[in-house]
């Protein structure tokens, strides 16, 4: 897709949204890092009812090791895979105390080094903790932007570091945001919702629907 209907695109999410935000609730760095750790393969939605309770008491790495594997599943039994998850929050928490004095590091090596951290959440938490502009591929996104031509990738990590060249640097720091609303509501998977669209006339996908 020629950059200037990338420009044209994003000029109209932009209008629609002027500041997206992840639609994970979290209190800080800490709780970021764990609401988007809980969330692989689940809905924010769900991630974000068992972790109300959750976070209002336990809002710290040391606070979660003080908390313990056993009592974390009970607040998170709600959100698949939580055995595995708890686990790696544990296990994250531990690193982030004894190596990182309990901060989140602002790194994406640093980053990945913790238990149940890949590139997609790393980028996702260095954009939505630390304003860097970073695009997190998720499904929606990577779904998204080869359905419509934004680039034409085979993996998640192709298409992020196209995405990174293709989209104009203005639109990078919220890139991630506007796409994963888009993917989640409007592109959905199975029916992309054509006639809802406000992208309609630019998207290159061959098979847009118009009901
Ligand atoms: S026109 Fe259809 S395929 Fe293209 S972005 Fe919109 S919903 Fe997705």
């Amino acid at each position: 897709m020629k950059k200037k209907q990338i420009d044209q695109i994003f000029t109209i999410w932009q209008k629609e949204n002027p500041h997206p935000k992840t639609e994970l609730n979290f209190v800080n760095n800490y709780t970021l890092l764990v609401a988007v750790v809980l969330s692989a393969q689940s809905t924010d939605i769900g991630v974000n009812k068992a972790t109300k309770a959750l976070f209002a008491k336990v809002d710290t790495a040391q606070k979660m090791l003080d908390l313990g594997e056993e009592k974390l599943k009970k607040y998170i039994s709600t959100i698949g895979l939580y055995n595995g998850k708890a686990r790696n929050v544990i296990a994250l928490s531990e690193t982030l105390v004894k190596k990182f004095n309990g901060e989140v590091p602002e790194n994406i090596d640093d980053l990945q080094s913790l238990a149940g951290v890949g590139r997609k959440t790393a980028n996702v938490v260095l954009n939505c903790a630390f304003n860097h502009a970073t695009i997190g591929v998720d499904t929606h996104v990577f779904r998204l932007a080869n359905r419509i031509g934004f680039v034409d990738e085979p993996n998640v990590l192709k298409t992020e570091l196209a995405l990174v060249k293709a989209i104009p640097k203005k639109w990078q720091q919220h890139a991630h945001h506007w796409m994963i609303l888009h993917g989640r509501y409007i592109c959905v998977a199975r029916k992309p919702k054509c006639h809802e669209c406000n992208i309609f006339k630019l998207c290159e996908f061959k098979n847009k629907t118009s009901t």
